[in-house]
């Protein structure tokens, strides 16, 4: 098995470029931050607050996450309910953000991760993949872009599905988001020691692939 971990902030590009990385390689495309995002969902809908780490347990205890493939896309199913279309509201990112840095909330992800890699050959994208979910990885990635183009890249894909943003908003929510993930305690956003970095600031999809995909190879040829 092959596994190529690809870490970065928010909106980097990191679930587009990895996907489209994972159907040239034919391997599976692993977006841990919808992962996250389905706990932020669920204690949004259960009104847990992060403070409250009774209820968190508790909540965790009852909960039954998985993840599915469907035609090559990868369908959350959170409580046996396909969350996909629930689960990328700012609100529910930035309750992922927050709770993502409860270590009871990594630990209930961490095996499912693991062993997703074990079974498959995977792309799989977060913000701690190279630095501890698969630390063995082959090919570590640190994908990154400027805050500004990362929240305009953010409100076109919004803008996309219908939801209207300022771009203000959207960049305070990346900086912010920007902030929590890399000063946490536990399993901060950092480039691992051995990670690659690509830098998509003055790239387009294209560009940002093409580079992508030049660095993993050149990574995969090394070692
Ligand atoms: O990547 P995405 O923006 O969907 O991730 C949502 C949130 O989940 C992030 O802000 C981050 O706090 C958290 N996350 C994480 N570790 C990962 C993936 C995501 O802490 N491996």
């Amino acid at each position: 098995m092959i596994a190529v971990a690809i870490d970065g902030p928010a909106g980097a590009g990191k679930s587009t470029l990895a996907r489209r990385l994972a159907k040239h390689k034919g391997f599976i495309y692993v977006d841990t931050g919808a992962l996250y995002r389905a706990v932020g969902l669920k204690m949004l809908r259960n009104n847990v607050s992060c403070d409250n780490l009774k209820a968190v347990e508790e909540l965790l205890a009852s909960t039954e996450l998985d993840i599915r493939f469907v035609e090559g896309e990868q369908v959350v199913m959170l409580d046996n309910e396909n969350v996909n279309g629930l689960i990328r509201t700012p609100e529910v990112s930035m309750m992922a953000s927050d709770c993502s840095a409860l270590p009871i909330v990594r630990a209930f992800l961490l095996d499912m991760q693991r062993n997703l890699a074990k079974r498959n050959s995977v792309v799989m994208d977060g913000r701690d993949i190279g630095t501890v979910v698969l630390p063995d990885a082959k090919v570590k990635i640190f994908l990154t872009a400027s805050p500004l183009a990362r929240a305009k890249r953010r409100c076109n894909e919004l803008l996309e599905k219908g939801m209207t943003v300022e771009l203000t908003e959207v960049l305070k929510d990346i900086e912010q988001r920007d902030y929590n993930d890399s000063h946490r305690d536990i399993a901060p956003l950092k480039q691992a020691e051995d990670a690659a970095l690509v830098d998509t600031t003055e790239l387009d999809l294209d560009g940002s692939f093409e580079l992508l995909l030049k660095t993993v190879d050149a990574l995969a040829e090394e070692k």
